[in-house]
């Protein structure tokens, strides 16, 4: 199951780190893998230990003292070691799925975007968009390692071409990514799930009207947490450390909070009456209603203190 590659990068850093511990982490659709991926690592003569907190991102890479860490499903974001990234790429090919719907993709000039899982495909798909007609685009990201490749927080290979595009084709299961792509560049995006072949065209229009409710619901507080995580790519301390002081300039009464998982049971009681998140953006852009005090991107407190 490991990929020669991945083993041959484990015996490596093994070598370099004088340690054959290995600390296991996987994304949560992963997991069921956990005790398979364990057994190859114990055949090859590793000492796996699997992490079975949360992992929802090469964001939240986790260290354990004398291991290197497995990370599977993404990546490289941050310049931590020892890391060993197991992207878990998967071999089927979308250009299939993506000329079954091309028929339904009104525009000339799209822009490509996919997750690190289908990236291989990239170069494929633009050629058969092109054979249909198409002028394709493929931009890059600032968290990301590939072009095309976006993630929840960094729509960055869509937004860097988005002048030159009319619309989107992102290829990938879910709504998760695309709807990023939506929302940040005010374009249509068609996402193709290869596995099925469907196609769902979404645009950021829904998310845009809640970021004005967030705001709104925000106006009449007086006091504000400005939450950072513990979590390695999601710690912003200098943002914060700003939010505060122009909150507080602004007459605000303001502190700064820091905690590792961000949820509405750490926050709902801790006496503020909003919040302003610092940490992955889709915690508020997904998860803002399952809070009872209002909750803020900085971007969003910043348009607040502007009215
Ligand atoms: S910050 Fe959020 S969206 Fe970005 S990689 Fe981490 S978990 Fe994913």
């Amino acid at each position: 199951m490991l990929p020669q590659r991945v083993i041959e990068e484990l015996e490596n850093k093994s070598k370099e780190y004088g340690t054959r511990r290995v600390l296991v982490q996987l994304p949560e659709g992963l997991k069921p893998k956990a005790k398979a991926i364990s057994d190859e690592l114990n055949s090859l003569g590793f000492e796996p230990i699997i992490s079975a907190d949360p992992c929802f991102g090469a964001c939240d890479l986790r260290f354990l003292d004398n291991a290197i860490t497995l990370h599977v499903g993404h990546s490289r974001m941050l310049n931590l070691e020892p890391v060993v990234y197991w992207e878990y790429r998967y071999d089927i090919d979308p250009s299939t799925a993506v000329e079954e719907r091309i028929s339904g993709i009104n525009e000339e000039r799209v822009g490509l975007a996919t997750t690190v899982q289908h990236i291989g495909f990239v170069g494929k798909v633009k050629e058969m968009l092109e054979k249909h007609g198409k002028e394709v685009f493929i931009g890059k990201g600032v968290r990301t390692t590939y072009p095309g490749q976006v993630l929840g927080c960094d729509a960055g290979a869509a937004l860097s071409i988005k002048d030159k595009v009319d619309s989107f084709v992102y290829i990938g299961s879910g709504v998760f990514h695309p709807l990023m792509v939506a929302y940040q560049t005010g374009k249509k995006v068609y996402a193709i799930d290869p596995f099925s072949m469907e196609m769902q065209v979404l645009t950021g229009d829904k998310l845009l009207k809640e970021r004005s409710l967030r705001i709104s619901k925000a106006m009449n507080a007086k006091s504000f947490g400005v939450v950072l995580s513990t979590k390695p790519g999601q710690y912003f301390p200098e943002i914060a450390e700003k939010l505060v002081k122009m909150a507080k300039k602004q007459g605000f009464d303001s502190t700064q909070i820091i905690l590792d998982l961000i949820t509405p049971d750490n926050l709902d009681y801790l006496g503020f009456d909003a919040y302003v998140i610092t940490a992955c953006p889709r915690i508020v852009i997904d998860d803002w209603k399952n809070y009872k005090r209002p909750v803020l991107l900085p971007d969003e407190f910043y348009d607040l203190l502007d009215m």
